[in-house]
């Protein structure tokens, strides 16, 4: 149930309401706009139901909800959420953010060098990851705690932002002493437990589509998460497993679109995942911006060939200054800028 009160609903008018709410036994979440505050309610919207709201000072219409989420959703709040990361970089409004760095954070100077060589093409955030979702067991795990102290460094001396994923609830310390964007990678998308473990935080949270999940059980998942407090969430559309397989995944540019449509959280496209083919990262990272992505994140490695994971898929610096120029003209022929 959202409570929609009238512009000019007054603090006692509001807390009236919210108290009525909680007597209920239902959770009121409260979102205060520019133009006017927004009521969320949690809970058997039944109970609501019966009472007539409508009648209570202030309000000015109350919706039930048919949809299963609720507070990602456009209903509950008009305009778009700005992300704030690290406060240096804002995701979502007229600017498009671009993360780029290696899959894996492998050696230190391997990583301060692609975050120097990164940054100076336009990337204002850095990936890597210290903890990674490999499919083989006797793959490389990621460095660890050792890694994420790498990436402080180049945090250090670049001053970018930095991405990386939690896969492990009992890692979260360390997340919240290192990350400043902390990245739920798609295998874990269903994790409720680790999705509960990031909503009590108050760190952004970067949420990337699971790979057989729809539109709906994507946003189900950030609900899970800004039910919890942590409403600093951004959706990663990192393509979706389809019958297809010259790409690693299928790309659903459309889900950008229809998120944007349905959600007020901002939306960054992961064209190295969604591809899995260097070759095919720029063309896609162009149709994400298109179609109205807030951002991308990028793999880019100084030598894929030795790269411990998705070398095939990782952009040499070079290739990814020609995706940035390329970039930029769509940013712009779209009202945007990068
Ligand atoms: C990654 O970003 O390194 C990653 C493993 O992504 P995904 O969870 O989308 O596969
Ligand atoms: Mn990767």
């Amino acid at each position: 149930m959202i409570i929609v009160l009238k512009p000019k609903a007054t603090t006692r008018q509001i807390d009236h309401i919210i108290e009525k709410v909680k007597k209920l036994g239902l959770k009121p979440m409260v979102s205060r706009g520019v133009e006017r505050t927004i009521i969320g309610v949690i809970g058997e919207e039944e109970i609501l139901r019966v009472q007539p709201l409508e009648a209570y000072p202030g309000v000015e219409k109350v919706m039930p909800i048919l949809k299963p989420y609720k507070l990602v959703s456009r209903e509950f709040k008009k305009e778009g959420s700005i992300i704030n990361v690290g406060n240096k970089v804002k995701i979502g409004g007229k600017r498009v953010a671009v993360a780029a760095g290696p899959c894996s954070v492998e050696d230190k100077k391997l990583l301060l060098n692609i975050a120097k060589e990164v940054k100076s093409m336009g990337a204002v955030m850095l990936r890597g990851g210290a903890f990674k979702p490999r499919t083989s067991p006797y793959s490389f795990q990621g460095l660890g705690e050792e890694g994420l102290k790498y990436l402080s460094e180049a945090k250090r001396l670049t001053g970018m932002p930095i991405v990386t994923e939690l896969m492990d609830s009992r890692d979260m310390p360390l997340l919240e002493k290192y990350a400043d964007i902390i990245q739920i990678g798609a295998r874990n998308m269903q994790n409720f437990t680790l999705l509960k473990v990031v909503g009590q935080s108050k760190k952004p949270v970067l949420l990337k589509r699971g790979i057989s999940s729809t539109i709906k059980e994507f946003l189900m998942s950030a609900e899970y998460i800004l039910s919890e407090g942590n409403f600093n969430v951004v959706l990663c559309e990192r393509g979706i497993r389809t019958f297809e397989d010259y790409t690693r995944f299928t790309l659903d540019v459309s889900a950008v679109p229809v998120i944007k449509k349905l959600s007020h959280l901002p939306v960054i496209v992961d064209p190295s995942h969604a591809t899995g083919k260097w070759g095919l990262v720029k063309p896609c990272a162009k149709a994400a911006i298109a179609a109205g992505a807030d951002g991308l994140i990028v793999e880019v490695h100084t030598n894929p060939e030795e790269a411990l994971s998705d070398g095939t898929q990782s952009l040499l610096p070079e290739k990814f200054g020609e995706l940035m120029e390329e970039v930029k003209k769509v940013a712009k022929a779209c009202g945007r800028v990068i």
